[in-house]
């Protein structure tokens, strides 16, 4: 089946999100968009996480935020300030992550001390507001505190990952609140021994392989899939 890119970009956005549903960074609370030319496609405001279709994806121009299509959520100014700010990111992935923000408010920052951690660098940074973002200041200094990085934690609020492309976005989620989940862990039992600058460069290397970040986003996907959480999409064309 020929899918035509923008109805392929909302398939895509309605089946990541399902999925992220599913390996539960998703509540009812969440939200993925992709970069497409001067909009940005991201699931609405109201549909179910786990049940998004891609008629309940918004279409929003990146520049002004005119809404060509659905409710974006009302967060969407995380997006629109990231991307207006990074021309290299192609899809970002905001949410209510539990172990990560667990750790934005007690205190202990979220170091790389596991391989998971290794695409943030030496620990992720804290944008410290933990009111929704939906002004264009929020989203601007949201976007001066993730800077070139790949992630921010929202104290008390959140996490956003930014990527090149939808594949990496979802990859980076995961990753980070494993990273979070297994530092938990940790500071439960002692000090986490932090990864070298080398050991850094070696392995954030390493998961960057694009074989590392495809098996990443097939498991997702296959997951929700075996859950159920795809039925009626026909995600396979765009996968
Ligand atoms: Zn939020």
């Amino acid at each position: 089946m020929t899918v035509k890119t923008g109805a392929r970009t909302a398939l895509l956005v309605a089946t990541a999100t399902r999925a992220l549903a599913v390996a539960k960074l998703f509540d009812m609370h969440g939200h993925i968009s992709v970069r497409e030319g001067d909009v940005t496609y991201v699931n609405g405001h109201s549909a179910s996480r786990v049940a998004v279709t891609p008629e309940a994806v918004a279409i929003v121009r990146i520049a002004d935020g005119t809404t060509f299509e659905g409710t974006p959520p009302s967060e969407i100014p995380i997006h629109l300030l990231l991307y207006r700010t990074r021309p290299d990111v192609g899809a970002i992935v905001h949410f209510h992550a539990l172990y990560a923000t667990s750790l934005s408010v007690a205190g202990k920052p979220l170091v790389t001390a596991f391989n998971a951690g290794a695409p943030f660098g030496r620990e992720v940074p804290v944008f410290d507001d933990p009111r929704l973002v939906r002004s264009e200041d929020q989203g601007r200094r949201l976007a001066a505190v993730v800077g070139r990085g790949p992630a921010a934690l929202l104290r008390g609020h959140g996490a956003v990952v930014v990527a090149a492309d939808l594949p990496s976005a979802v990859a980076l989620a995961l990753q980070l609140e494993e990273s979070a989940h297994r530092l938990w862990l940790t500071y439960a039992i002692g000090e986490p021994r932090r990864f070298t600058d080398d050991e850094l460069a070696s392995v954030g290397g390493q998961l960057a392989e694009p074989r590392i970040v495809r098996k990443i986003w097939i498991d997702a996907i296959e997951r929700a899939r075996r859950a159920g959480a795809l039925d009626g999409l026909d995600f396979e064309s765009v996968v």
